[in-house]
């Protein structure tokens, strides 16, 4: 059976129907005030968010990607360092090390959360070994207790990649506030969107908060005073005042796609595929909702015809790209990771699905 409606992957048309005065009244506050980079809008942005993850400090940046290669930086991560990372996450996880001059290290994920599986870490510390970057992939809270505990015992930094897990809980604290600096992305689509490319990178310490602010200003502490090698990564005017406007529904949009998963993870009843798992004393915010399946070509046509969006996150493995040659890490080392290439799927997930468009994704499922 063939659904009668389409159901795209993604759409921010429901929120932007809700909040498209808001977002005028911002773009018109910042032309009056005819200031555009470091002003009132980031600072009030800043201070809302680093109170939402329930940190002291949040700097933004120009994107997510320079929100972890600054926190590596200001951690004095670079050249001849090694700083472990998950095998299965999106490839900017893995390129803000390469950026440092660092050397990223995979570690495999665990098949039921997808996130980094933390006993087969200490495996993959040398002496080199400065930091571990756990994701939170597809919006679930990676087991951070175990992560804290390795990087403890070894002396090492931990830099928390949140860009698809904004508002999350691990055992009752937000991701976000567990490693030493956090990155965050307001890519659009993530679940706190920004519209345009933006950042931020948390932390609770105050030397650290100034030197990710210092290096993403041209390395500049005052005017013209430059004290390190920095780059320009800075969240603008325009962008701060969109966000603050969409992080005062961000909560509202997270309870939202709880609701499309939990229809999902009930009504979703087909041996041929795999549901995704949740983490006891978690509280995941969806931003992907993954499934896997053994056949995954037949169950892409089978969404396609029906008019039902998917994606793939990610198609092909970091240590299988192009880009990563270098490291040579041959095909079946981080089998995994491969396997997750292979099989997953992503279902659509966004604010404001309709009880008909969710039902017209389980029933496309159900049916395959
Ligand atoms: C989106 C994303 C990033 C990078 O964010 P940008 O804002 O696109 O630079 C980093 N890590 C993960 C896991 C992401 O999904």
């Amino acid at each position: 059976m063939s659904s009668v409606i389409k159901v795209p992957f993604v759409s921010f048309k429901p929120l932007e129907a809700e909040i498209g005065d808001e977002i005028k009244e911002a773009f018109d506050r910042v032309i009056q005030r005819s200031w555009y980079i470091g002003g009132i809008e980031d600072e009030e942005f800043e201070k809302a968010f680093a109170d939402y993850v329930g940190v002291s400090y949040a700097c933004g940046t120009g994107n997510g990607l320079d929100s972890l290669m600054l926190s590596l930086r200001a951690l004095d991560i670079g050249e001849a360092d090694e700083v472990i990372v998950p095998s299965n996450t999106y490839i900017a996880t893995a390129l803000a090390v390469t950026y440092t001059g660092a050397t990223p290290v995979f570690v495999e994920p665990d098949i039921r959360t997808y996130n980094i599986d933390p006993s087969l870490i200490e495996e993959k510390i040398t002496e080199k070994t400065k930091a571990i970057m756990p994701v939170h992939l597809y919006g679930q809270p990676a087991d951070m207790d175990p992560v804290m505990k390795i990087a403890a015992k070894h002396k090492l930094y931990v830099i928390e990649d949140c860009a698809q897990a904004h508002g999350a809980y691990y055992k009752g604290k937000r991701i976000g506030s567990f490693g030493d600096l956090a990155g965050f992305s307001f890519y659009p689509g993530k679940n706190l969107g920004a519209l345009g490319d933006a950042g931020a990178a948390v932390t609770n310490q105050k030397t650290l908060a100034d030197k990710v602010r210092a290096l993403g200003n041209y390395g500049s502490d005052y005017k013209y005073h430059h004290i390190y090698k920095g780059v320009n990564s800075r969240l603008d005017e325009m962008q701060a005042a969109f966000l603050s406007v969409k992080l005062k529904c961000l909560d509202k949009t997270n309870e939202d796609r709880r609701r499309v998963a939990a229809a999902y993870l009930e009504n979703i009843k087909n041996d041929k595929i795999i549901l995704p798992y949740v983490m006891p004393e978690t509280e995941p915010v969806w931003h992907i909702f993954a499934v896997r399946s053994a056949d995954r070509g037949r169950l892409e046509k089978h969404l396609s015809d029906r008019g039902i969006g998917y994606n793939k996150h990610y198609p092909i493995a970091m240590h299988m790209q192009e880009c990563y040659k270098d490291l040579n890490i041959s095909k079946g080392s981080l089998p995994i990771a491969e396997e997750i290439s292979e099989t997953q799927l992503s279902l659509p997930m966004y604010y404001g699905m309709t009880d008909d468009e969710v039902g017209a994704v389980i029933d496309a499922l159900n049916s395959f």
